[in-house]
């Protein structure tokens, strides 16, 4: 499985999934069309398109590469109404093929009702949307902090070496807010370089992987001692550092 990332709008990232010496070709989270065009001209066809969630900066594109291509769009049960152009509902667990890749629905509410991740159990790559960044999660718009974190935690459990790929370079902004709250980490300093070079070769710091997010992202380490003392909740719950961490970032 090939992936190739398309940089859309100011920060978005819209994907592109084929397999070589296969002819289906599909998108994850298409933004922009003439962005996205310009990759799938090469292959004159496109045969999936999919949604994380219906937001527009992740479905922008739908309608007008449907049109062109004849593609099937692919989102959840949930945004039937909501997603532009949608064909095929997807519900929670539920396992669908494009061509020969079979991936699984994470039902993942939080940062929207309805949003998903499509995991590739056997190629272990996760397309994350707005739910998990790199270093960050999404803001909590239409569902509760607990739910959020809940589908945090469905993400912490695929295997460690799946890789990332997620709706926006935000990495940098979400490397200071854990760096403010996660100072002593060795790990996030590593990682603080690997960012560093990706960004002054004007290149994606995407995919990072789950081992890599569960070592350095702050709103997967909500049990960790020496983050909760840094915001003064040595007591409490998992989901009460993790409200904080996410009003501390929204504020940030
Ligand atoms: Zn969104
Ligand atoms: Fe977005």
């Amino acid at each position: 499985m090939i992936v190739e990332i398309i940089p859309c709008l100011n920060d978005n990232y819209s994907y592109v999934i084929r397999e070589e010496g296969v002819n289906t070709i599909s998108i994850v989270d298409p933004s922009e069309f003439e962005a996205c065009d310009k990759v799938i001209n090469k292959y004159k066809k496109l045969d999936f398109i999919l949604n994380t969630h219906h937001h527009a900066d992740h479905v922008g594109a739908n309608l007008e590469l449907k049109k062109k291509y004849n593609s099937k769009i692919l989102g959840s049960n949930l945004d039937k109404d909501r997603i532009p152009g949608i064909d095929i509902y997807l519900k929670e667990n539920q396992k669908q093929n494009i061509g020969n890749l079979e991936f699984e629905v994470i039902f993942v509410p939080g940062h929207t009702k309805g949003h998903i991740v499509f995991f590739f159990s056997k190629e272990k790559i996760a397309f994350t949307g707005d739910t998990l960044f790199s270093l960050g999660c999404g803001r909590v718009f239409e569902g509760t902090h607990e739910e959020m974190f809940n589908s945090l935690n469905k993400i912490k459990n695929l295997p460690p070496d799946t890789k990332i790929y997620c709706g926006h370079e935000y990495t940098k902004s979400n490397l200071d807010f854990c760096l403010a709250y996660d100072s002593k980490n060795t790990f996030l300093k590593e990682k603080e370089i690997y960012i560093q070079e990706k960004l002054n070769s004007n290149q994606p710091t995407i995919p990072s992987t789950l081992d890599q997010e569960i070592k350095t992202n702050i709103f997967l380490r909500c049990n960790v001692p020496e983050i909760k003392h840094a915001l003064g909740l040595k007591d409490s719950s998992e989901v009460q550092v993790f409200s904080k961490l996410r009003d501390l970032k929204d504020a940030f």
